[in-house]
């Protein structure tokens, strides 16, 4: 008896040492993949359109747009437990963080997502569809833009609706995006992004002081919504219920500006 469990100990510890070498040779394995695609993309800026990009190019977004914001110093750390990012995940390869990656005129752009059950808004260049996660272009949009699709892209687990979108509404959760998306962007020292969400990134950014980036960061990524969630009902003195229909009011289509307006940021 005493032998027998010996061994199930000495087992133990070797598959633990077998796995870490795994993981360390994975990271080795990303960090050199990453580093070969930033050498690829160096030449092009944040606002170049996607057009530019050669077929092999765009092909290699994911996991450029994963390389991105992984090693992004400030969003980076918040993501090292997610199920889609390749950092200390055996398991996900760089890249992995959509399904695909695909382009669209910009006339049918709008027509096209409707075809898939979102109504987008006019100052949407792309999509990321978490039924099954897809990110989706139009022709004209940027690598700004397609990096604040893979951002998009880390809210959801899985195939499952963002839960920051479905608590707090479209409005913060498109600012929060691009709050990230340029923390991203400027961790890497590119110019800053174009966007026409200058509303939603005033009060996401005012969001964010009040209900710290922590705990705001923990609630996009990690689907801890629930102590954000009851800090904003305690601030406006409602309840949990009353907070959702104040975000689900729309405004032009959209939902989330209202609980925006009324926390006072805009
Ligand atoms: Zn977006």
């Amino acid at each position: 008896m005493g032998d027998l469990n010996m061994d199930t100990a000495q087992m133990k510890k070797d598959l633990e040492s077998i796995k870490k070498s795994l993981r360390e040779g994975q990271a080795a394995l990303r960090d050199l993949q990453c580093s070969l695609l930033f050498e690829a993309y160096r030449k092009y800026n944040t606002n170049r359109s996607l057009k530019y990009l050669s077929r092999g190019e765009l092909a290699m977004l994911p996991e450029f747009i994963e390389c991105m914001i992984i090693a992004s110093r400030q969003v980076g750390p918040f993501l090292n437990k997610h199920p889609q990012a390749s950092n200390f995940n055996v398991s996900s390869p760089v890249g992995d963080i959509v399904s695909s990656v695909n382009k669209h005129e910009d006339y049918t752009f709008s027509s096209d997502m409707r075809k898939r059950g979102f109504s987008v808004d006019g100052n949407a260049r792309g999509l990321y569809d978490w039924h099954d996660r897809s990110i989706h272009l139009q022709m004209g949009a940027t690598l700004g833009h397609a990096i604040h699709e893979g951002v998009h892209s880390f809210s959801s687990f899985t195939t499952e609706m963002p839960v920051f979108l479905s608590t707090l509404g479209s409005f913060l959760y498109e600012g929060v995006t691009q709050v990230f998306t340029d923390q991203v962007i400027s961790d890497h020292q590119w110019d800053a992004a174009n966007h026409g969400y200058q509303d939603e990134v005033t009060c996401a950014k005012a969001f964010l002081r009040e209900f710290t980036a922590i705990v705001v960061a923990n609630a996009y990524f990690r689907r801890q919504v629930v102590p954000l969630a009851e800090a904003v009902a305690r601030k406006l003195k409602i309840n949990l219920d009353q907070l959702r229909r104040l975000k689900d009011i729309q405004t032009n289509g959209r939902s989330g500006r209202d609980l925006c307006e009324k926390l006072g940021y805009i």
